[in-house]
């Protein structure tokens, strides 16, 4: 492909995705294709010569299209939101346009430098503590995903526990780590693939309202020293995925100070509502935070992937990360004056995701980020005030920003009829959780266009689904 054609098809490329953002809301959300049906539709061999770029395009229409969850449709209430945006999806075009491998400083100075500059800026952004801008000993890196950066906290705090032991003799003594049982299964994963395991994890029990009990981890952590087993990390969540509950980060982080336990703190969905002044309560205690990860890919408008991960201590992340084989060695590294962002994760390259955190904050302005994060709320309650003034309905939790927990009084049956028959109908997608062993429905509202009207048609159909089929609303 020559610079011209390049130019041709990418004009192509755009206008497609500008139609396809323009009626997204006309599809089935939750895509309808049997198992195996897209790849039955695919020729068995690679073919052998150039095909014009034409009928790539086609096929994206005709083949991959309808094998597509429509995760930006204003009518996606399921998981949690995985936005994307006009600004976001330029600037990883620009990202894929540079090619750009930013492992070392060296490899592109800017890709490094606008990545801690954007980082000092989200910190300012969510009100951070200041030991997560990068004038202090920590900073900011940008991950793939939030299991990446909690893994990555936890080998650090690993290494620290064990004053950089554990990277020479691998896994030599038994450490433990506490989460709650609500936690993200991220955390189980991280230890894991630490080679720690799930024996090694404590899941404590959460309070009425899902959140981690301080009593009973204080309790647990007694329990282990006792026992001769060694406490080393504490991973909170701030925004649940069940229920979006938020674990108590000053007694936790009072604890975790008391006994030197790293304090991880994993708020991917729910971190970015910081943004706003009126909920920064959320990371009330994050001052006792080693470590703190949250997802401007699934509320920040962001598109996938892109987490930002901070650490208190750099130098914590690095002595576990580094490693220093001869060809990478470089002055500028050597001159100690920079970042090299290899050291700040666990693959050794690194996208240019930057440019588009870059290109969404500044599209939008705070305000405007703000002003979007406030609408989503404010639909969320006014979700649950419909819920509340009906009385075949209840909620199974207490609402968490963005995030309605709601469920039919008549039990599981009709609770997975709801979800079955909105589901089918095309009209909107929901998932659900089990709180108290109880299917419950969730409502996550974060799609980029929602609007009232969204929220109206959703609430219609669901309370239709408890009593009746819902028929094909979509085409
Ligand atoms: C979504 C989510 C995760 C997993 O995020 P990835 O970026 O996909 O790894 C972890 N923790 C919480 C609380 C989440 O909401």
């Amino acid at each position: 492909m020559t610079p011209e054609e390049f130019r041709r098809h990418g004009h192509q490329v755009v206008d497609w995705i500008a139609d396809y953002l323009g009626r997204v809301d006309q599809f089935p959300v939750l895509s309808r294709v049997q198992p195996g049906e897209i790849r039955a539709q695919l020729p068995k061999q690679p073919p052998q010569q150039s095909e014009p770029f034409g009928d790539l395009l086609r096929d994206v229409e005709e083949i991959v299209l309808p094998g597509i969850t429509h995760w930006q449709s204003p009518n996606f209430f399921a998981f949690f939101p995985c936005n994307s945006s006009g600004p976001s999806i330029l600037g990883e075009l620009l990202s894929a346009g540079l090619g750009v491998q930013g492992m070392l400083w060296a490899t592109s100075p800017a890709c490094t430098e606008l990545e801690t500059h954007v980082l000092d800026w989200v910190a300012q952004m969510l009100a951070l503590p200041d030991h997560f801008q990068s004038k202090s000993q920590g900073g900011g890196v940008i991950q793939d995903s939030a299991s990446s950066a909690s893994l990555c906290a936890l080998l650090a705090a690993r290494e620290q526990a064990t004053q950089g032991e554990s990277n020479r003799r691998g896994v030599y003594c038994p450490l433990v780590a506490y989460t709650s049982q609500q936690a993200h299964s991220s955390i189980e994963k991280a230890m894991r693939i630490a080679g720690l395991g799930d024996r090694q994890l404590r899941r404590i029990e959460t309070d009425t309202q899902f959140a981690l009990r301080p009593d009973r981890l204080a309790e647990e952590i007694a329990r282990d020293r006792a026992a001769g087993n060694v406490p080393f990390l504490v991973a909170a969540t701030v925004g649940t995925t069940s229920s979006g509950a938020i674990d108590p980060l000053s007694s936790i982080g009072e604890i975790c100070q008391r006994e030197r336990l790293w304090l991880h703190v994993d708020a991917a969905m729910a971190g970015t509502a910081a943004v706003c002044p009126e909920h920064r309560l959320i990371h009330q205690g994050l001052e006792f935070a080693d470590s703190y990860c949250f997802n401007p890919h699934k509320w920040m408008f962001v598109n996938f992937d892109c987490d930002c991960f901070f650490v208190r201590r750099r130098d914590a992340l690095t002595r576990a990360l580094s490693i220093l084989p001869e060809y990478l060695r470089n002055t500028a590294s050597e001159s100690g004056e920079v970042i090299d962002y290899r050291d700040w994760q666990i693959p050794l390259g690194r996208r240019f995701r930057a440019l588009k955190l870059w290109f969404v904050i500044r599209s939008f302005g705070v305000e405007g980020i703000q002003c979007v994060i406030r609408r989503h709320i404010q639909l969320a309650e006014q979700f649950v005030s419909w819920v509340g003034a009906n009385p075949d309905f209840e909620l199974a939790a207490p609402r968490s920003l963005n995030l309605v927990c709601f469920r039919h009084r008549g039990g599981d049956t009709i609770n997975q009829q709801i979800l079955d028959r909105t589901e089918s109908s095309g009209a909107l997608y929901l998932t659900h959780t089990r709180l108290h062993d109880e299917l419950v429905l969730r409502l996550s509202v974060g799609q980029f266009d929602t609007q009232q009207e969204h929220l109206e048609q959703a609430w219609a159909l669901i309370q239709k689904a408890a009593v009746q089929e819902l028929g094909d609303l979509k085409v």
